[in-house]
This record gives C-alpha cells, sequence and structure tokens, in this order.
C-alpha cells in the first residue's frame, strides 16, 4: 500500500509534546487541529503509558482522537490484528473507522469496520486482508468471531466506547462474551457519560488499576450552545417550527421526533415546503440511513429529521440548529440531542417545542442540567393559547394542588 509522503511539521506542534510520532501528529495538523482538548490532554499521556483508563466525557469532547492518536502512535506499522473497538451502533462504528482512517493516513495501519444489517462478504474480505484495527458492533462481531473470520488472540487494546449507550441497548452480556475472545494481558479503555452501577461493574471485572478521568460536567450542555423552549399547543407545533424555520438562517438542521412515524410525515410535510430533508430512524434500512447521514454531511439535505438513534455521539459538523420536534421523555437524551450542535467550541442553537403535556419532562431536563431553560415566544405567531399554558405551568409546581384538583375532576 502506497503512503503519502510525510508532509513537514512545525516542531513546536502540542500534539508532538504529547509525545505522539509524527505520522500521527502529521494528519491531526492537516486536520487543523493546533490544541489538545482537554480529554486529549489527559488521556493520551494516559494511554501512551499503557495503562487502563475509564473515561467520563460529554459528547463533542474529542473524545475520538483522545483515544485514536495515542493508540495509532503504540501500533506503530502494519501487523497482525492488535486493537479492537466496540461501539453500540453503525453509525458510531462507521465514525469511528473514518477516524482513525484520517488519523492513521500516513502510518500505513488499516483498518475495518465490522456491522450488522448488511451482507458479510465484503466485511470478511477486508478483515482477511489482514488488519490492525477493528472497529465493530458486538453482534457483527460475534458472529465472525464464532465462524473463525476474526481471531483477536493478538490483541493488545481493547476500547469499549459509548458503554451507557451499550447498556440501554442491551449489549453488555455479548460485550462480556467478546471479551473472553482477546487475551487477558492487554490495555482496556473505557468511555461512557455516566456511570451507573451495571458499568461500575462491568469496569471492575474487565479493568486493572484504571485511571479515572472526568471532563466536563456531566449531563449538562456546552455553553455554545443557545437553546430554550418554545411553547406551542400540540395542533400548532408543525406550523411553529416551519415558521422558526422561515425566520431562522440556519445552514443545516436536525429535527428530532419521538417516534419513527413522527420522523416520516414531519420530513413529508417538510419537504411538500420545498425543503430537502434526509429521515433516519431505525425501520429505515442501512442503506437509505448511510445516504440520509451522508447526504446531510455532504450538504446535500439541509435537514435531517431524525429518532434518537442519530442522537448519541454522532459527529455530524456544521450543525447549525437542532430541533427538538418533540421533547425527550428522558431528560439525558436532551442532552445529547442538543449536543449535535455547538460541537468543538463551535457555536449553535437548539429549540425544543413545548406542549402543554411536555411541563414534567421540560422540568426534568432543568433538573439534570442544574438550570432554567428560558421559555421563547416568537413575534407575530397566531398562538391559540394565552394564559392556559402559563397556568397548568404553574399549578404544575404545586403538585399538592394539581392532585387535589384532579381527584376533585374524576
Ligand atoms: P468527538 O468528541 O470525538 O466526537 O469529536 C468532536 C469533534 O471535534 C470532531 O469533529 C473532531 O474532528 C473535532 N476535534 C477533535 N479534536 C480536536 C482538536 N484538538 N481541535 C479541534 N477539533 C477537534
Amino acid at each position: 500500500m502506497d503512503l503519502p509522503p510525510l508532509p513537514a511539521i512545525d516542531p513546536e506542534h502540542l500534539f508532538l509534546k504529547l509525545g505522539l510520532s509524527p505520522a500521527v501528529v502529521a494528519a491531526v495538523a492537516e486536520k487543523g487541529y493546533s490544541q489538545p482538548t482537554p480529554i486529549q490532554e489527559r488521556a493520551i499521556p494516559i494511554v501512551l503509558s499503557g495503562r487502563d483508563l475509564i473515561g467520563t466525557a460529554q459528547t463533542g469532547t474529542g473524545k475520538t482522537a483522545a483515544f485514536a492518536l495515542p493508540i495509532l502512535h503504540k501500533l506503530g506499522a502494519h501487523g497482525p490484528c492488535r486493537c479492537l473497538i466496540l461501539e453500540p451502533t453503525r453509525e458510531l462504528a462507521l465514525q469511528v473507522e473514518e477516524a482513525f482512517r484520517n488519523y492513521g493516513k500516513f502510518t500505513g495501519l488499516r483498518v475495518a469496520v465490522v456491522y450488522g444489517g448488511v451482507g458479510y462478504g465484503k466485511q470478511r474480505e477486508e478483515v482477511q486482508r489482514g488488519v490492525d484495527v477493528i472497529v465493530a458492533t458486538p453482534g457483527r462481531l460475534l458472529d465472525l468471531l464464532g465462524d473463525g473470520t476474526i481471531k483477536l488472540g493478538d490483541l493488545q487494546v481493547l476500547v469499549l466506547d459509548e458503554v451507557d449507550r451499550m447498556l440501554d441497548m442491551g449489549f453488555l452480556p455479548d460485550v462480556r462474551r467478546i471479551i473472553r475472545h482477546v487475551p487477558a494481558q492487554r490495555q482496556t479503555l473505557l468511555f461512557s457519560a455516566t456511570l451507573p452501577p451495571e458499568i461500575q461493574g462491568l469496569a471492575q471485572s474487565v479493568l486493572t488499576n484504571p485511571d479515572t478521568i472526568e471532563i466536563g460536567i456531566r449531563s449538562s450542555p456546552a455553553d455554545t450552545i443557545d437553546h430554550a423552549f418554545y411553547p406551542v399547543v400540540a395542533a400548532q407545533k408543525f406550523e411553529l417550527l416551519s415558521t422558526l424555520l422561515e425566520r431562522t438562517e440556519y445552514k443545516s438542521v436536525l429535527v428530532f421526533t419521538r417516534t419513527k412515524i413522527g420522523a416520516d410525515k414531519i420530513a413529508h410535510r417538510l419537504h411538500a415546503l420545498g425543503h430537502k430533508t434526509g429521515v433516519m430512524h431505525a425501520d429505515r434500512s442501512q442503506r437509505e440511513r448511510t445516504e440520509a447521514l451522508d447526504g446531510f454531511k455532504a450538504g446535500k439535505f439541509q435537514m435531517l429529521i431524525a429518532t434518537d438513534v442519530a442522537a448519541r455521539g454522532l459527529d455530524i459538523r456544521n450543525v447549525s440548529h437542532v430541533v427538538n420536534y418533540d421533547m425527550p421523555e428522558n431528560p439525558e437524551d436532551y442532552v445529547h440531542r442538543i449536543g449535535r450542535t455547538g460541537r468543538a467550541n463551535t457555536e449553535g442553537d437548539a429549540y425544543t417545542l413545548m406542549t402543554e403535556d411536555d411541563i414534567r419532562n421540560a422540568r426534568a431536563i432543568e433538573r439534570l442540567i442544574g438550570r432554567q431553560v428560558p421559555r421563547r415566544k416568537i413575534e407575530n405567531f397566531n398562538y391559540l393559547f394565552s394564559a392556559l399554558f402559563e397556568e397548568r405551568e404553574k399549578a404544575d409546581l404545586a403538585p399538592k394542588t394539581v392532585s387535589r384538583l384532579s381527584r376533585g375532576k374524576r
């Protein structure tokens, strides 16, 4: 395989000072990173030292490079498969594979990605050609371990990424099964936004004397995101969305809905208004999902309508606006969803439509992030509600009164 020639790099480049090889730093410099992010500053020396690591970090903090760069440095030159990264979703696996390819372009190291929902042929071929790094989702990896296509006997580094998401998706038993295929002598890195007891249990059994780093305040959106709730009655949600879009200068908008049918409907209606839209949810085929995501990234679609499959961890550049068409039921999803904008210190806006039924969820979000989210109304919009909405919200602040009232009504 022909390697591109190594470009000259500034000997003062801060990533060189972290101890990374010129081949790795050249790729970083080419990406235009001049300063390591806090998680990179702290994680890179730990990973280089060979110690196990537990990292809790918000999305958009530069976590992928924090583990990819030192791993590529350690692997050095092409050899047997020595690194496995487990990801909860195909999209994340593809994204991390791409990061490894980019950061490793001057190293000659080979990367393969393995995920379900598509044929086996290409993935098998790729692995059989000989790869240094495999990025995989658990189910397909187990298949390819089972039929002997993948062997992990030479593994040196295991990365368990987005482990809280793997827990949510019921993958932890698969993760444990996979770990039985890897040598006990290895370095293990575990990344998770939160560390509930199940994950602490996993960490205890699969990591040895790990270092721990925690970046940012967990469960709070980045300061670069301007976010607000937009109260509206359910019947006017779409009208408010289209008015907001009309009055906003956006580059690209990610719209979240609660249901798959909702996503299809909204996409259809926005399309009818002349917007170029892509749709992403679990009922779409892998090909359709990839097309929607690639089209959105490339600017072919200015809007991507998605359910929470797209919410976590996906690194979509230059999302200028996130709209929660439906308020998320799980407050942590709010942080994940709006975290799709304002990434790596760029600015972003997030609008959340809020109906009367969302008041409790809105409060749960505010409790989680520890502050009030401003309520905004837009000018010259023919709002159907007035005092009613505000009354409900006040009543909701006094649960005893509400329960007395509702008992009375029954
Ligand atoms: P991640 O948290 O790994 O999803 O990364 C979020 C975004 O930050 C990605 O688009 C990276 O390309 C970008 N990024 C990572 N490290 C740096 C850095 N040191 N300087 C600027 N951007 C970065």
